[in-house]
């Protein structure tokens, strides 16, 4: 656009060479000199007078030398000066003292004109300086025009920098350009793409009830059916005589314009923007600098739009990505960073802090934005580290991370801290990970327990193993008298109990961690369940010689599993009685209260600290202060009876005044309150009625499991047939078609459910098929179940259970 070129040149210091004269004019500092001799009519005049002198004084100074013969030599020049500086009046008056000068006698004192070749000469003189005086004007005037445009494009430039908003600033671009063209109407109209219609942004002179049609008449120039701006200028010289004024023409004499024309705002890529159009009240075809101050206003209003447009966007997407931080649950802040006049990090400020941060900083958000850091938090860089490491983050370019953990009102929290440089300023985000610290300090914790639980256990299950390895030597040896093998054989089988005691424990304590544990729910009295509590836990009551107190009211039913209740009871008796020092009390209470069997448990023991209270009904926990009254115990009976609890439906709570305070266990179980009267009592287990005579295949590869058991199944009258392995079972059992097949699972050559299998293949169900195997787990169950076995025995058998299912019929 050459309007533009000019204006840039002006500014420029690398634009081609201005002219001669200007450049002379500009080193001779003239040109300050002519706007001041312009600003009045006394200064034009006095200019062209000062001229009009100094030519004349040329004229008669080298008069002597030309005769008067080149008479107007010096006033032209004067005249083109005068009139193109100070304009044609001024000019005149040069002109005429030339032509004074000239008509006066070619020396001093010879007035009159004296013949027709001078005559000719003063007349042409007189029509040279009229010509040189209308074209010195015509340059003065698209001079001072052209200096008038740039001055207004300058004090358009300047306005706008200081305006903020797109509407204001389209207003005063559009007020610039129809006053630059003399008239009083015009419009500028804006491309909204994302709804596919224009609409007017500014106009000035129009009733606004025309608009639209006028924004569609020179957007779409004319064409009626095309979407959006066009790419090319839209002139109408006359709407009156255009055809593409037809539409619109009465609207134009309503309005009182005649001519038109509009300018695309094209944006950088060419997009085009909007238009911007000038409305005359005469016919008029725009001259070649309206159509450049057109182009150049044009330009300026496409940069603003596109400005506003890329702030719109910028800011939506700030207030998209503030909105999406602000709702994340991470407390998330942005520094920046504070410098002193070396420029080295010294401070940071809070220019962002989301909702979840300004809670973990107990502040409202919006009172930190704009403070310092240590203004609000005057200790927090006393942590040098992290200080660091925000600043080299900052410095490197690069996220950093660091976990910490922080004190506020006595709550302590561990945050995993992310600073990443974020355009100058840094990011920086706090996981609160306390949950996963607590988890890794409860792993280490159960890891550590684990530990001990597993030499706790190696060390239990070796301490029976002591007493029956020398309790089975006494009942070898052939001095032993009879009284010292049955007290033998009575260690063993006491030791027996107590190991199968702490492997059932355990098998327990995984199946209900595996969640697998099935009860079996019945209506039982629960004087019955304590009192089987009770005979459990009593050898160690008495050897300790602590008084046991009941208050358990007669006849009241509950629905439960007996067995696993009684197990649970069991425990906390055997443990009041272990963490209580010999001679103490325990108190055992059973009530109803509102919905709930309450079943306490009260002991005068060793008491239980405050900090341990949570801790003990974990699995493997075992207290430092209980580990002398331990004797024995793998720190699993609580979380069994936990386990067992809750699965009840009930909860199991622990409470003591502390140290040397003696514990109280409480168990709570929901509305199990006895039904009426009339249900079922729990079946008394039966011992089982014998029933001598049967033939036994007994198979095990174990020879000291298999005889002893069969020395014991003898001993009930039963005849035992013996077996080592599967294929021996088989041969037997062809041979001499037991009544019973008593197999082990783990058995050489053919596993005991193979052997299963073919035995119920061949006898049907006129065999009764037990497995007897170290394998207890229910799937262990369902495949013996799916061999054919119609029972399933964990080693060590217990012998009553045994007789009593041979003595089914
Ligand atoms: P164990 O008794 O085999 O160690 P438990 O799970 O039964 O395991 O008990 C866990 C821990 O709880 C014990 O080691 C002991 O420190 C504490 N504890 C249990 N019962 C009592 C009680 N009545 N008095 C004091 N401490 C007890």
């Amino acid at each position: 656009m050459a309007g533009a070129e000019v204006v840039i040149c002006g500014q420029q210091k690398n634009c081609k060479g201005p002219p001669l004269i200007s450049r002379i004019s500009r080193d001779f500092r003239l040109a300050r000199l002519w706007p001041w001799i312009e600003k009045t009519a006394a200064r034009r005049f006095a200019f062209a007078a000062v001229l009009a002198i100094a030519a004349a004084l040329l004229h008669w100074t080298i008069f002597p030398v030309t005769q008067g013969r080149i008479t107007f030599i010096f006033f032209i020049p004067a005249t083109v000066l005068v009139t193109t500086i100070a304009g044609r009046w001024p000019g005149a008056l040069v002109a005429v003292v030339g032509l004074i000068n000239s008509t006066l006698m070619k020396s001093p004192g010879q007035v009159l004109v004296l013949n027709s070749t001078e005559q000719m000469a003063i007349i042409s003189s007189a029509l040279v300086s009229f010509m040189v005086i209308l074209v010195g004007d015509y340059y003065r005037s698209i001079s001072r025009r052209e200096l008038s445009d740039l001055h207004d494009l300058h004090e358009l430039s300047a306005a706008l920098a200081s305006i903020p908003r797109l509407p204001d600033q389209l207003r005063l671009i559009l007020a610039t350009i129809v006053r630059m063209h003399g008239a009083h109407q015009g419009q500028i109209s804006v491309h909204d793409a994302a709804r596919g219609r224009m609409h007017t942004a500014a106009s000035v002179g129009f009733a606004s009830r025309s608009l639209e049609t006028l924004q569609d008449v020179a957007s779409a120039g004319g064409a009626k059916d095309r979407v959006g701006p066009g790419r090319d200028r839209f002139v109408i010289d006359d709407v009156e005589t255009d055809v593409r004024g037809a539409e619109f023409r009465e609207l134009a004499r309503a309005e009182g314009f005649r001519s038109l024309h509009s300018t695309p705002l094209l944006g950088r890529d060419g997009e085009v923007l909007g238009t911007m159009s000038v409305y005359l009240p005469l016919p008029h075809r725009p001259t070649e600098r309206e159509l450049r101050i057109s182009d150049i206003c044009a330009r300026k209003a496409a940069v603003f739009i596109e400005r506003a447009r890329a702030e719109e966007r910028v800011s939506q997407r700030d207030r998209r990505f503030e909105s999406v931080l602000e709702s994340s649950a991470v407390p998330f802040i942005v520094l920046t960073p504070e410098r002193d006049s070396s420029g080295k990090v010294v401070d940071f400020r809070f220019r962002f802090l989301n909702t979840a941060a300004a809670e973990v900083m107990r502040v409202k958000s919006a009172s930190y934005v704009g403070r310092i850091v240590t203004e609000v938090l005057p200790r927090v860089w006393d942590d040098r580290d992290r200080f660091e490491m925000y600043v080299d983050a900052l410095e490197r370019n690069v996220v950093r991370e660091v976990e910490r953990q922080t004190e506020a009102d006595g709550n302590s929290a561990w945050y995993h801290i992310i600073a990443s440089p974020l355009d100058g300023d840094l990011a920086v985000w706090f996981a609160d990970i306390t949950q996963r610290k607590e988890q890794q300090r409860e792993l280490i914790e159960a890891d550590r327990r684990k530990d001990e639980f597993l030499a706790t256990l190696a060390h239990e299950l070796r301490n029976p193993l002591a007493p029956i390895r020398q309790a089975a030597s006494i009942a070898r040896n052939e001095k032993a008298t009879d009284a010292q093998k049955r007290w033998s054989s009575n260690v063993i089988e006491r030791q027996v109990q107590h190991m199968s005691l702490l492997l059932d424990d355990l098998l327990d304590v995984s199946r209900i961690t595996h969640g697998t544990l099935q009860l079996r729910r019945q209506h039982t009295d629960l004087h019955s369940i304590i009192g089987a509590a009770v005979e459990t836990a009593r050898p160690l009551i008495d050897e300790r010689h602590h008084r046991l107190e009941l208050e358990v009211p007669e006849k009241l039913q509950v629905h439960c599993d007996p067995l696993r209740l009684a197990q649970v009871l069991s425990n906390l008796l055997t443990n009041a009685a272990k963490y209580t020092n010999p001679g103490g009390r325990i108190h055992v209470t059973a009530a109803q209260q509102g919905s709930e069997l309450v079943i306490s448990v009260a002991d005068t023991g060793i008491g239980i600290g405050a900090q341990d209270l949570p801790k003990i009904f974990g699995m493997f926990a075992q207290l430092r202060s209980a580990q002398d009254h331990a004797g024995g115990g793998l720190g699993i009976g609580l979380a069994l009876a936990k386990g067992i609890v809750e699965l009840h439906g009930g909860r199991i709570e622990a409470a003591s005044a502390g140290s040397g305070q003696g514990s109280r266990f409480t168990v709570r179980l929901p509305n199990l309150l006895a039904a009426p009267a009339n249900l079922p009592h729990a079946a008394k287990k039966s011992n089982g009625s014998l029933a001598p005579g049967k033939l036994i295949l007994l198979a095990d590869d174990n020879r000291d499991a298999a005889e002893s058991l069969a020395l014991l199944l003898r001993l009930e009258g039963h005849e035992v047939e013996l077996a080592h392995d599967g294929q021996a079972a088989l041969t037997r059992f062809a041979e001499r078609r037991p009544d019973v097949a008593l197999l082990d699972i783990g058995m050489p050559k053919t596993n005991g459910y193979e052997v299963a299998r073919q035995i119920r293949a061949v006898a049907g169900q006129d065999v009764l098929l037990i497995a007897v195997t170290g394998w207890a787990q229910d799937s262990d169950r369902a495949q013996s179940k799916a061999a054919g076995f119609d029972h399933h025995l964990t080693k060590p058998i217990e012998p009553d259970v045994l007789i009593g299912l041979l003595g089914r019929p």
